[in-house]
């Protein structure tokens, strides 16, 4: 956790401002102290307000996306405009936060995984309207909010993961494959509320309707291995230990497995094959991590800044080495190593659109039991 520096009428203040920060800094990184963390958050919001207006070179970014992965942006971002940023990192629980600040929030960026999440931000009218011509140019469309709000930054594809020994290759094609009773007892996969299955659920509502789409989970639940449990890489163990055969996982867990330190998770990730589905119909259910400028930032221009910066060639190539995204930009390609996954078509459905069925996937997840 980095300290939160305030620009103040006295650099007697500042220093003073910074100190009391940092400590609310320290306490921020350990997920034990959300509560004490609330409390702090209040207090420093008020002592922000009354220390007066913040410099234009810092920003303060509140962060949903890890520190190894924020790190090496911010020191470019720094190392490119002299501008420091100051991170709050917290792995939920920032909306509310910033909800509660309301007026003396002092964040000015808000960075996050999901739509789903996204959509929380703009839905509490926690984001500022942005109009950006480089922002505009950069992110494709489909992946920005029609008001300007928020902005895509990074993709990712949810995938399917195969047993390399016990799928053939092309027996498993599309995400509608998974209900074939021909896989009974062969899947696993995290519990469908999961915010990545229940996007991949809305996808399917978008693509064949509620009711066919409950007819799909139903029989993708009657061919699960195991009850719906763990995390996306503990799919892939799983089919390394013969568990199941198939799994679905979001495309940079394959590229974080296959490249770790640990010589088991390496054994996991060599165990499977995957697979882009639909690419003869409507393509393979992105993703993104995005972002947007708070509300109340009293720094909304250079807020803007950082975020055009992430949007351009050397940011959108930190996506894919540090953490095996895709670029947002279509003017960037992958890097090399999510390159060599082979390029695929990806599904162009709004992303807006998988928010706004969230709730509609939701239902159907409790209905099947997902
Ligand atoms: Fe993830």
């Amino acid at each position: 956790m980095r300290g939160i520096a305030v620009a103040a009428p006295c650099e007697r203040t500042a220093r003073a401002a910074r100190g009391r920060l940092a400590r609310v800094g320290a306490a921020i990184r350990s997920p034990a102290r959300v509560g004490l963390l609330g409390m702090l958050a209040g207090l420093v919001g008020l002592a922000w307000a009354a220390d007066g207006v913040q410099a234009a070179d810092e920003l303060n970014l509140y962060s949903h996306r890890q520190p190894f992965l924020i790190e090496p942006f911010l020191e470019a971002f720094t190392a490119e405009t002299g501008i420091k940023v100051n991170v709050v990192y917290a792995s939920k629980g920032l909306a509310q936060r910033l909800q509660a600040e309301g007026k003396n929030s002092p964040a000015d960026v808000v960075l996050t995984v999901d739509i789903g999440r996204l959509a929380i931000y703009a839905d509490k009218d926690l984001l500022a309207p942005v109009e950006s011509a480089v922002l505009t140019e950069a992110v494709p469309a489909h992946l920005r909010d029609p008001d300007g709000r928020w902005f895509a930054l990074s993709k990712r594809a949810r995938v399917i993961a195969v047993s390399k020994d016990g799928i053939p290759a092309g027996a498993i094609e599309t995400y509608e494959d998974l209900a074939d009773p021909e896989w009974e007892g062969r899947i696993c996969t995290r519990p469908g509320s999961h915010v990545y299955n229940r996007a991949l659920m809305a996808s399917m509502i978008a693509a064949h309707g509620e009711e066919a789409a409950e007819e799909w989970a139903t029989g993708l639940v009657a061919n699960l291995a195991r009850r719906p449990q763990g995390n996306d890489r503990a799919q892939v163990k799983a089919i390394y230990e013969g568990l199941c055969d198939v799994a679905i996982i979001n495309s940079y867990y394959y590229g974080k497995l296959a490249s770790s330190d640990i010589e088991e998770q390496r054994a996991w990730a060599a165990a499977m094959n995957m697979i882009f589905p639909n690419q003869d119909d409507r393509g393979t259910h992105i993703n993104i991590s995005g972002g947007g400028v708070a509300k109340y930032s009293r720094n909304k221009e250079t807020a803007v800044v950082f975020l055009e910066f992430l949007t351009r060639e050397a940011a959108q190539l930190l996506y894919g080495t540090v953490n095996y995204e895709y670029p947002i930009n279509p003017a960037v390609a992958p890097a090399p190593k999510v390159a060599a996954w082979g390029t695929f078509k990806e599904d162009s459905l709004p992303i807006v659109r998988i928010a706004e069925l969230a709730p509609t996937a939701q239902r159907v997840i409790d209905r099947t039991g997902w």
